[in-house]
């Protein structure tokens, strides 16, 4: 005999048991724009799998001159001046060949990028600079409140480098090009959101490659007043064309797939330009809230 009374017992208490293991991990949710996120589904939208994080995704200019040289979940800037370009994000060290290839599908070369800089002391942001450095003899340069971060970051045991460290509103100069670098902290100490102009058509547009603003799982009291400066300070940034160190942030995919010659550039969004950062900031005051 079946005893059906033991069987819906046991089937319920794994039902149980499967949400307890996942729900602490997974709450608050907030809901910006109709659409609802958690922490687990932002974290899934920004890395993807695995082989998303490693994949290229299709090289391609983005604006003037500036071009996506990252994976389908991982962001990685060249931007091409006569005297040499700049790397924005190495990613993961493993991806650095990846991103090689797509700076060479583009036509341009990776010995030719002269200066590092990366948006956040993390792996998937950063881990591959001492590699570039070795490939290139770039210069890398990083936030200063992020220095002791990327000194802990030493893939293969090779020490990450530091040429030059910035400060908050410091410039970046190449080939007639600046770069502002403008301390967005919170995700990291040392946060970066990169702000330049790039010209096409004729026109001068704002583009501003911002940092993740993705609160973590503790929010200490030095966090807290990181992030309500940095939500506070992307409000004031001039800018036509949102980018992110992760594609997911700026709708990559679907604005590449709007990519034609003779219509209009679909990365010029000034209407999106703080979408991430109301989403991030919703969030980050729900897991406060719930503290
Ligand atoms: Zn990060």
């Amino acid at each position: 005999m079946i005893d059906m009374k033991a069987i819906s017992a046991a089937m319920l208490f794994s039902l149980v048991a499967a949400v307890a293991a996942q729900r602490p991990a997974d709450h608050p949710s907030v809901t910006v724009d109709g659409q609802t996120y958690t922490p687990a589904s932002i974290l899934a939208r920004n890395m993807g799998s695995a082989e998303d994080q490693e994949t290229a995704f299709p090289p391609h200019k983005v604006i003037g001159n500036i071009y996506y040289v990252g994976t389908r979940t991982l962001s990685s800037f060249l931007i091409v001046t006569p005297q040499g370009n700049i790397l924005i994000d190495t990613t993961y060290e493993r991806n650095v060949d990846v991103i090689r290839k797509s700076i060479e599908q583009l036509g341009f070369k990776i010995s030719d990028v002269r200066i590092v800089l990366g948006n956040h002391a993390h792996g998937d942001h950063q881990e591959g600079d001492a590699l570039v450095k070795q490939m290139t003899g770039a210069q890398v340069m990083a936030m200063a409140e992020d220095v002791p971060a990327l000194r802990a970051m030493t893939p293969g045991g090779k020490e990450h480098p530091i040429d030059k460290v910035l400060h908050d509103g410091d410039t970046v100069t190449l080939g007639g090009l600046t770069l502002v670098a403008h301390l967005t902290g919170g995700h990291t100490p040392g946060a970066t959101t990169w702000t330049m102009k790039a010209s096409e058509g004729g026109r001068g547009y704002d583009v501003v490659i911002f940092t993740s603003l993705r609160a973590g799982g503790t929010i200490t009291p030095a966090i807290a007043a990181a992030f309500d400066r940095s939500f506070a300070l992307v409000r004031t940034l001039s800018c036509d064309v949102p980018l992110g160190d992760h594609p997911a942030e700026y709708r990559m995919k679907e604005k590449y797939a709007n990519l034609k010659a003779g219509a209009p550039n679909p990365f010029i969004d000034r209407a999106g330009c703080l979408t991430e950062a109301r989403i991030q900031e919703a969030m980050y005051h729900a897991v406060v809230a719930e503290k």
